[in-house]
Protein backbone atom coordinates (compact mmCIF):
# COMPACT_ATOMS: atom_id res chain seq x y z
CA UNK A 1 0.00 0.00 0.00
CA UNK A 2 1.22 3.34 -0.62
CA UNK A 3 1.64 5.68 2.39
CA UNK A 4 1.34 9.62 2.40
CA UNK A 5 4.93 10.67 2.82
CA UNK A 6 5.81 13.04 6.00
CA UNK A 7 8.89 11.51 7.55
CA UNK A 8 12.19 12.68 5.65
CA UNK A 9 15.36 10.78 6.60
CA UNK A 10 17.02 12.57 9.48
CA UNK A 11 20.37 12.84 8.33
CA UNK A 12 22.04 15.87 10.71
CA UNK A 13 22.50 13.73 13.60
CA UNK A 14 26.56 14.88 13.36
CA UNK A 15 25.67 18.61 12.87
CA UNK A 16 23.47 18.05 15.54
CA UNK A 17 25.68 18.46 18.24
CA UNK A 18 28.27 20.08 16.47
CA UNK A 19 28.83 24.07 17.73
CA UNK A 20 28.70 26.61 15.74
CA UNK A 21 32.28 27.87 14.37
CA UNK A 22 33.31 30.94 13.80
CA UNK A 23 35.23 30.64 10.12
CA UNK A 24 36.73 34.02 10.35
CA UNK A 25 36.28 36.38 7.51
CA UNK A 26 37.91 35.95 4.01
CA UNK A 27 39.85 39.00 2.19
CA UNK A 28 37.33 39.28 -0.78
CA UNK A 29 34.06 39.74 0.62
CA UNK A 30 31.22 39.84 -2.06
CA UNK A 31 27.88 42.13 -1.45
CA UNK A 32 24.75 41.45 -4.30
CA UNK A 33 24.35 44.35 -5.96
CA UNK A 34 20.60 42.83 -6.74
CA UNK A 35 18.42 40.39 -5.74
CA UNK A 36 15.32 38.46 -6.66
CA UNK A 37 13.09 40.97 -5.09
CA UNK A 38 15.16 44.05 -5.81
CA UNK A 39 16.27 43.88 -9.33
CA UNK A 40 17.84 47.50 -9.96
CA UNK A 41 20.31 49.28 -7.38
CA UNK A 42 22.15 52.70 -6.94
CA UNK A 43 25.34 52.84 -5.14
CA UNK A 44 26.98 55.49 -3.17
CA UNK A 45 30.10 54.89 -3.46
CA UNK A 46 33.25 54.43 -6.59
CA UNK A 47 35.76 52.30 -7.11
CA UNK A 48 38.81 52.87 -4.60
CA UNK A 49 36.68 53.98 -1.97
CA UNK A 50 37.19 52.86 1.04
CA UNK A 51 34.07 51.55 2.96
CA UNK A 52 33.32 50.60 7.37
CA UNK A 53 31.66 48.14 8.48
CA UNK A 54 27.54 48.37 8.42
CA UNK A 55 28.02 51.49 6.16
CA UNK A 56 25.44 51.69 3.87
CA UNK A 57 27.04 51.82 0.32
CA UNK A 58 23.72 51.97 -2.08
CA UNK A 59 20.04 51.58 -2.64
CA UNK A 60 18.49 48.08 -4.11
CA UNK A 61 15.03 48.79 -5.69
CA UNK A 62 12.35 46.40 -6.82
CA UNK A 63 8.39 46.71 -7.52
CA UNK A 64 7.33 47.11 -3.69
CA UNK A 65 10.05 48.98 -1.79
CA UNK A 66 13.97 49.71 -1.47
CA UNK A 67 16.66 47.94 0.39
CA UNK A 68 19.99 49.57 1.95
CA UNK A 69 22.95 47.43 1.31
CA UNK A 70 24.99 47.31 3.84
CA UNK A 71 28.95 46.39 3.75
CA UNK A 72 29.87 43.89 5.82
CA UNK A 73 33.56 44.49 6.44
CA UNK A 74 35.60 47.52 6.26
CA UNK A 75 37.97 47.71 3.43
CA UNK A 76 38.57 48.87 -0.10
CA UNK A 77 35.28 48.83 -2.97
CA UNK A 78 37.92 47.14 -5.84
CA UNK A 79 34.83 46.83 -8.11
CA UNK A 80 32.10 44.74 -9.62
CA UNK A 81 32.63 40.77 -10.26
CA UNK A 82 29.68 38.13 -11.48
CA UNK A 83 29.02 35.07 -9.21
CA UNK A 84 26.11 32.59 -8.79
CA UNK A 85 23.81 34.07 -6.25
CA UNK A 86 21.65 31.67 -4.25
CA UNK A 87 18.56 32.16 -7.31
CA UNK A 88 21.06 30.09 -9.20
CA UNK A 89 21.51 33.37 -11.60
CA UNK A 90 24.53 35.43 -12.78
CA UNK A 91 24.48 38.80 -10.38
CA UNK A 92 26.72 41.58 -10.59
CA UNK A 93 28.29 41.66 -6.86
CA UNK A 94 30.11 44.43 -5.06
CA UNK A 95 33.74 43.31 -4.39
CA UNK A 96 35.29 44.63 -1.15
CA UNK A 97 38.75 44.02 -0.52
CA UNK A 98 38.48 43.66 3.48
CA UNK A 99 41.35 44.95 5.45
CA UNK A 100 40.55 43.71 8.59
CA UNK A 101 40.58 46.47 10.54
CA UNK A 102 36.74 45.97 11.76
CA UNK A 103 36.17 49.72 11.63
CA UNK A 104 32.72 50.58 12.37
CA UNK A 105 30.51 53.15 10.56
CA UNK A 106 29.71 56.16 13.01
CA UNK A 107 26.20 56.77 11.38
CA UNK A 108 24.73 53.11 12.14
CA UNK A 109 26.41 52.25 15.47
CA UNK A 110 24.35 53.95 17.75
CA UNK A 111 23.37 51.77 20.50
CA UNK A 112 19.69 51.82 22.06
CA UNK A 113 19.19 52.50 25.84
CA UNK A 114 16.86 50.38 27.73
CA UNK A 115 14.48 53.83 28.14
CA UNK A 116 15.04 54.40 24.10
CA UNK A 117 13.81 50.58 23.35
CA UNK A 118 11.06 50.57 26.13
CA UNK A 119 9.55 53.91 23.92
CA UNK A 120 9.80 52.08 20.74
CA UNK A 121 6.00 51.89 18.74
CA UNK A 122 5.47 49.46 15.97
CA UNK A 123 6.04 52.06 13.86
CA UNK A 124 9.41 52.59 14.84
CA UNK A 125 10.12 48.87 14.83
CA UNK A 126 9.05 48.76 11.27
CA UNK A 127 11.41 52.17 10.28
CA UNK A 128 14.46 49.92 12.15
CA UNK A 129 13.93 46.83 10.25
CA UNK A 130 13.64 48.51 7.21
CA UNK A 131 16.85 50.88 7.71
CA UNK A 132 19.03 47.51 8.84
CA UNK A 133 17.28 45.73 5.89
CA UNK A 134 16.13 42.60 8.14
CA UNK A 135 15.26 39.79 6.16
CA UNK A 136 13.08 36.15 6.93
CA UNK A 137 16.60 34.25 7.93
CA UNK A 138 15.03 30.80 7.53
CA UNK A 139 15.89 31.20 3.67
CA UNK A 140 12.41 33.08 2.97
CA UNK A 141 14.10 36.73 2.23
CA UNK A 142 11.02 38.36 2.98
CA UNK A 143 11.22 41.89 4.27
CA UNK A 144 10.57 42.01 7.94
CA UNK A 145 9.61 45.59 7.85
CA UNK A 146 6.45 44.07 6.25
CA UNK A 147 5.28 41.64 9.11
CA UNK A 148 4.96 45.02 11.70
CA UNK A 149 2.56 46.15 9.14
CA UNK A 150 -0.61 44.79 10.05
CA UNK A 151 -3.10 46.76 8.31
CA UNK A 152 -4.78 48.24 11.66
CA UNK A 153 -5.37 43.99 12.74
CA UNK A 154 -5.35 42.78 16.42
CA UNK A 155 -2.49 40.50 16.62
CA UNK A 156 -3.60 38.24 19.47
CA UNK A 157 -0.60 35.49 18.99
CA UNK A 158 2.92 36.06 18.24
CA UNK A 159 4.23 32.28 17.06
CA UNK A 160 8.26 31.74 16.58
CA UNK A 161 9.14 29.49 14.15
CA UNK A 162 11.68 26.98 14.98
CA UNK A 163 11.14 24.04 13.23
CA UNK A 164 13.06 23.86 10.57
CA UNK A 165 11.71 20.31 9.40
CA UNK A 166 13.91 20.18 6.40
CA UNK A 167 16.36 17.15 6.66
CA UNK A 168 20.69 18.43 7.12
CA UNK A 169 19.65 21.87 8.09
CA UNK A 170 20.60 23.20 11.64
CA UNK A 171 21.06 26.57 11.71
CA UNK A 172 18.32 27.31 13.51
CA UNK A 173 18.34 24.65 15.95
CA UNK A 174 22.11 25.43 17.36
CA UNK A 175 20.81 29.14 17.14
CA UNK A 176 18.20 28.31 19.76
CA UNK A 177 20.41 26.06 21.71
CA UNK A 178 23.45 28.44 21.56
CA UNK A 179 21.40 31.72 22.09
CA UNK A 180 18.41 31.03 23.96
CA UNK A 181 18.94 34.40 26.34
CA UNK A 182 18.98 36.28 22.72
CA UNK A 183 16.05 34.68 21.44
CA UNK A 184 13.98 35.57 24.42
CA UNK A 185 14.69 38.92 24.33
CA UNK A 186 13.86 39.30 20.78
CA UNK A 187 10.52 37.67 21.79
CA UNK A 188 10.29 40.07 24.25
CA UNK A 189 10.61 42.86 21.29
CA UNK A 190 7.84 41.29 19.25
CA UNK A 191 5.60 41.74 22.72
CA UNK A 192 6.33 44.74 22.76
CA UNK A 193 5.41 45.94 19.24
CA UNK A 194 2.68 44.34 18.50
CA UNK A 195 1.09 44.81 22.53
CA UNK A 196 0.88 41.29 22.76
CA UNK A 197 1.42 38.73 25.47
CA UNK A 198 1.01 35.22 24.04
CA UNK A 199 3.99 34.28 22.26
CA UNK A 200 4.69 30.46 21.28
CA UNK A 201 8.26 29.45 20.78
CA UNK A 202 7.62 26.48 18.02
CA UNK A 203 10.10 23.29 18.53
CA UNK A 204 9.53 19.96 17.25
CA UNK A 205 8.51 17.98 19.67
CA UNK A 206 11.44 15.60 19.43
CA UNK A 207 14.28 18.47 20.26
CA UNK A 208 13.84 17.22 23.51
CA UNK A 209 17.20 19.09 24.75
CA UNK A 210 15.94 22.45 23.24
CA UNK A 211 12.77 22.51 25.07
CA UNK A 212 14.57 21.59 28.27
CA UNK A 213 16.87 24.56 28.35
CA UNK A 214 13.86 27.07 26.94
CA UNK A 215 10.98 25.30 29.67
CA UNK A 216 14.73 26.43 32.39
CA UNK A 217 14.97 29.79 31.25
CA UNK A 218 10.63 30.26 31.43
CA UNK A 219 9.86 28.82 34.94
CA UNK A 220 12.55 32.00 35.83
CA UNK A 221 9.83 34.75 34.09
CA UNK A 222 6.27 32.85 35.12
CA UNK A 223 4.50 36.18 34.05
CA UNK A 224 5.97 36.58 30.60
CA UNK A 225 3.66 35.26 28.22
CA UNK A 226 5.92 33.54 26.60
CA UNK A 227 5.60 29.92 25.91
CA UNK A 228 7.12 26.78 24.45
CA UNK A 229 4.77 25.28 21.77
CA UNK A 230 5.54 21.74 20.83
CA UNK A 231 4.86 20.86 17.33
CA UNK A 232 4.71 17.90 15.42
CA UNK A 233 7.97 15.68 13.76
CA UNK A 234 7.03 15.87 10.59
CA UNK A 235 7.24 17.70 7.38
CA UNK A 236 6.27 20.16 6.17
CA UNK A 237 5.83 20.93 9.96
CA UNK A 238 7.70 24.14 9.73
CA UNK A 239 5.85 25.63 7.01
CA UNK A 240 3.76 28.88 7.83
CA UNK A 241 0.51 27.33 7.44
CA UNK A 242 1.57 23.72 9.43
CA UNK A 243 2.79 25.45 12.26
CA UNK A 244 0.05 27.43 12.59
CA UNK A 245 -2.70 24.75 12.79
CA UNK A 246 -0.28 22.76 14.95
CA UNK A 247 0.45 25.87 17.42
CA UNK A 248 -2.91 27.39 17.57
CA UNK A 249 -5.56 24.89 16.17
CA UNK A 250 -6.13 27.44 13.25
CA UNK A 251 -6.53 27.03 9.84
CA UNK A 252 -5.54 30.08 7.53
CA UNK A 253 -7.36 29.59 3.81
CA UNK A 254 -4.81 29.75 0.97
CA UNK A 255 -4.87 33.53 -0.36
CA UNK A 256 -5.68 34.82 3.11
CA UNK A 257 -2.80 35.91 5.47
CA UNK A 258 -1.93 35.20 9.37
CA UNK A 259 -2.90 38.53 10.02
CA UNK A 260 -6.25 38.37 9.44
CA UNK A 261 -6.44 35.86 12.39
CA UNK A 262 -4.90 37.68 14.95
CA UNK A 263 -1.76 35.73 14.67
CA UNK A 264 2.00 37.15 13.23
CA UNK A 265 5.30 34.52 12.45
CA UNK A 266 8.83 35.14 12.62
CA UNK A 267 11.91 32.63 12.10
CA UNK A 268 13.51 32.29 14.92
CA UNK A 269 17.35 33.17 13.42
CA UNK A 270 15.06 36.50 12.35
CA UNK A 271 14.19 37.39 15.99
CA UNK A 272 17.76 37.23 16.71
CA UNK A 273 18.56 39.70 13.97
CA UNK A 274 15.71 41.77 14.90
CA UNK A 275 17.34 42.46 18.31
CA UNK A 276 20.20 43.23 16.94
CA UNK A 277 18.77 46.00 14.97
CA UNK A 278 17.01 47.18 17.65
CA UNK A 279 19.29 47.04 20.65
CA UNK A 280 22.67 48.10 18.18
CA UNK A 281 21.10 50.01 15.31
CA UNK A 282 23.54 47.01 13.52
CA UNK A 283 21.79 45.20 9.70
CA UNK A 284 22.69 41.71 10.07
CA UNK A 285 26.11 40.97 8.69
CA UNK A 286 26.72 37.43 10.08
CA UNK A 287 24.61 34.04 10.39
CA UNK A 288 24.98 30.79 11.26
CA UNK A 289 25.21 28.73 8.32
CA UNK A 290 25.65 24.51 7.90
CA UNK A 291 27.45 22.63 5.31
CA UNK A 292 27.02 19.51 5.19
CA UNK A 293 26.28 16.67 2.34
CA UNK A 294 27.76 13.20 1.77
CA UNK A 295 30.52 15.12 -0.58
CA UNK A 296 31.94 16.93 2.36
CA UNK A 297 35.10 15.49 3.94
CA UNK A 298 33.89 17.33 7.40
CA UNK A 299 30.67 18.74 7.85
CA UNK A 300 30.40 21.84 9.97
CA UNK A 301 28.02 23.85 11.82
CA UNK A 302 29.85 27.63 11.21
CA UNK A 303 29.50 30.84 11.75
CA UNK A 304 30.01 33.39 8.60
CA UNK A 305 30.26 36.88 7.04
CA UNK A 306 27.51 37.76 4.88
CA UNK A 307 29.42 37.92 1.39
CA UNK A 308 31.68 35.29 1.98
CA UNK A 309 32.39 33.08 -0.98
CA UNK A 310 31.05 29.19 -0.69
CA UNK A 311 34.67 27.87 -1.71
CA UNK A 312 36.44 29.57 0.89
CA UNK A 313 33.55 27.64 3.30
CA UNK A 314 34.05 24.42 1.50
CA UNK A 315 37.89 24.63 2.04
CA UNK A 316 37.32 25.12 5.60
CA UNK A 317 35.42 22.40 5.78
CA UNK A 318 38.26 19.80 4.39
CA UNK A 319 37.17 20.31 0.67
CA UNK A 320 35.05 17.30 -1.26
CA UNK A 321 35.43 13.55 -0.12
CA UNK A 322 35.67 12.69 -3.75
CA UNK A 323 37.18 15.60 -5.78
CA UNK A 324 36.60 13.36 -9.18
CA UNK A 325 33.16 13.14 -8.96
CA UNK A 326 30.52 14.93 -10.40
CA UNK A 327 28.30 17.14 -7.69
CA UNK A 328 25.40 18.14 -6.75
CA UNK A 329 24.87 22.01 -4.91
CA UNK A 330 22.01 22.77 -2.93
CA UNK A 331 21.71 26.05 -0.68
CA UNK A 332 18.87 25.72 1.76
CA UNK A 333 17.53 22.07 2.35
CA UNK A 334 17.03 19.59 -0.13
CA UNK A 335 12.98 19.78 -0.07
CA UNK A 336 12.67 23.35 -0.69
CA UNK A 337 16.25 24.62 -1.34
CA UNK A 338 17.66 25.73 -4.28
CA UNK A 339 20.24 23.48 -7.21
CA UNK A 340 22.61 25.45 -8.40
CA UNK A 341 25.26 24.33 -11.13
CA UNK A 342 28.58 25.33 -9.41
CA UNK A 343 30.21 26.49 -6.17
CA UNK A 344 31.12 29.72 -7.45
CA UNK A 345 28.62 31.46 -5.53
CA UNK A 346 28.16 33.83 -2.57
CA UNK A 347 26.71 33.47 0.94
CA UNK A 348 23.97 36.50 1.13
CA UNK A 349 22.23 36.67 4.16
CA UNK A 350 19.66 34.11 3.84
CA UNK A 351 21.68 31.11 2.90
CA UNK A 352 21.13 28.85 5.72
CA UNK A 353 22.48 25.58 4.66
CA UNK A 354 25.01 24.46 1.72
CA UNK A 355 24.58 20.89 1.39
CA UNK A 356 27.27 19.01 -1.52
CA UNK A 357 26.67 15.79 -2.70
CA UNK A 358 27.96 13.11 -4.89
CA UNK A 359 25.85 13.14 -8.09
CA UNK A 360 23.36 10.12 -7.48
CA UNK A 361 23.14 8.44 -11.27
CA UNK A 362 19.96 6.56 -10.69
CA UNK A 363 17.42 6.81 -13.14
CA UNK A 364 13.84 8.14 -13.50
CA UNK A 365 11.62 5.20 -14.06
CA UNK A 366 8.28 5.87 -15.68
CA UNK A 367 5.24 6.85 -13.42
CA UNK A 368 3.52 3.97 -12.14
CA UNK A 369 0.25 6.05 -11.11
CA UNK A 370 1.01 4.63 -7.66
CA UNK A 371 -0.85 7.93 -6.52
CA UNK A 372 2.14 8.39 -3.42
CA UNK A 373 2.79 12.54 -4.95
CA UNK A 374 -0.49 13.17 -4.78
CA UNK A 375 -1.21 11.42 -1.07
CA UNK A 376 2.07 13.36 -0.21
CA UNK A 377 1.19 16.42 -1.19
CA UNK A 378 0.18 18.51 1.59
CA UNK A 379 -2.08 21.52 -0.19
CA UNK A 380 -4.03 18.92 -1.79
CA UNK A 381 -2.82 19.06 -5.73
CA UNK A 382 -2.20 16.27 -7.62
CA UNK A 383 1.58 16.76 -8.77
CA UNK A 384 0.81 13.71 -11.00
CA UNK A 385 -1.49 15.15 -13.01
CA UNK A 386 0.16 18.52 -13.26
CA UNK A 387 3.00 16.80 -14.25
CA UNK A 388 1.17 15.07 -16.92
CA UNK A 389 -0.37 18.52 -18.23
CA UNK A 390 3.13 20.17 -18.45
CA UNK A 391 4.52 17.32 -20.57
CA UNK A 392 1.24 17.75 -23.09
CA UNK A 393 1.68 21.56 -22.79
CA UNK A 394 -2.07 21.65 -22.02
CA UNK A 395 -2.40 24.88 -20.36
CA UNK A 396 -6.08 24.91 -19.34
CA UNK A 397 -5.94 22.09 -17.73
CA UNK A 398 -2.61 23.29 -16.17
CA UNK A 399 -4.75 26.03 -14.67
CA UNK A 400 -7.80 23.97 -13.54
CA UNK A 401 -5.28 21.78 -11.66
CA UNK A 402 -4.31 24.84 -9.32
CA UNK A 403 -0.63 24.92 -9.35
CA UNK A 404 0.23 28.49 -7.66
CA UNK A 405 -1.14 26.62 -4.91
CA UNK A 406 2.15 24.80 -4.55
CA UNK A 407 4.85 25.55 -1.89
CA UNK A 408 7.58 23.95 -3.71
CA UNK A 409 8.28 21.46 -0.65
CA UNK A 410 9.34 18.93 -2.85
CA UNK A 411 7.36 15.93 -1.42
CA UNK A 412 6.13 14.78 -4.75
CA UNK A 413 9.54 14.33 -5.77
CA UNK A 414 10.67 13.06 -2.61
CA UNK A 415 8.02 10.13 -2.37
CA UNK A 416 8.08 9.45 -6.06
CA UNK A 417 8.47 5.41 -6.70
CA UNK A 418 9.87 5.66 -10.42
CA UNK A 419 12.41 8.57 -9.12
CA UNK A 420 10.59 11.26 -11.23
CA UNK A 421 11.48 14.96 -10.38
CA UNK A 422 7.98 15.93 -9.64
CA UNK A 423 8.36 19.21 -8.52
CA UNK A 424 10.63 20.29 -11.58
CA UNK A 425 7.36 19.94 -13.24
CA UNK A 426 4.77 21.74 -10.42
CA UNK A 427 7.35 24.67 -10.98
CA UNK A 428 7.17 24.87 -14.81
CA UNK A 429 3.38 24.62 -14.27
CA UNK A 430 3.32 27.35 -12.20
CA UNK A 431 5.19 29.31 -14.90
CA UNK A 432 2.51 28.19 -18.02
CA UNK A 433 -0.64 29.29 -14.68
CA UNK A 434 1.00 33.19 -14.55
CA UNK A 435 0.99 33.40 -18.21
S1 LIG B 1 2.93 19.80 -5.62
FE1 LIG B 1 4.08 21.34 -4.50
S2 LIG B 1 3.16 21.39 -2.47
FE2 LIG B 1 2.49 19.49 -3.45
S3 LIG B 1 4.01 17.95 -2.80
FE3 LIG B 1 4.73 18.78 -4.75
S4 LIG B 1 6.11 20.44 -4.18
FE4 LIG B 1 4.88 19.97 -2.33
S1 LIG C 1 4.63 10.63 -10.39
FE1 LIG C 1 5.67 9.14 -9.08
S2 LIG C 1 4.58 9.21 -7.12
FE2 LIG C 1 3.29 10.25 -8.62
S3 LIG C 1 1.93 8.64 -9.35
FE3 LIG C 1 3.69 8.65 -10.76
S4 LIG C 1 5.12 7.16 -9.93
FE4 LIG C 1 3.64 7.58 -8.30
Amino acid sequence: MIAKTTHIENTRNLLDILPVVDIGEPEDIFIALENARCPKADLTIKEGDHVKMYQVIGMRHGPFFDQPIHATVSGTFVGFEKHLHRSGKMVNFIHIKNDFKEEEDETVVHNRTKEEIASLTREDFMNIAKECASVGLGGSSFPTYIKFDTKGREIKTILINGVECEPYLTADKRMMMEKPEEVIEGIKLLQQAFGTKDARLCIKNKYKDIIAIYDEFLRAMPDSGITVCPVGNFYPQGWEIAMIKSATGIDVPSGHLPSEYGIVDFNVSTVVGLLQNVKYNKPVIERFVSVTGDAIKYPSNFSIRVGTPMKYILEKCGGYVHPEKKKVFILGGPMMGASIPSDDCICTKTVTSIIVLDHDESKEENCIRCGSCVLSCPVHLKPVQIMNAVKAMDKDTIKLLEPLKCIECGLCTYSCTSKIQVTDYVRRAKLFAKM
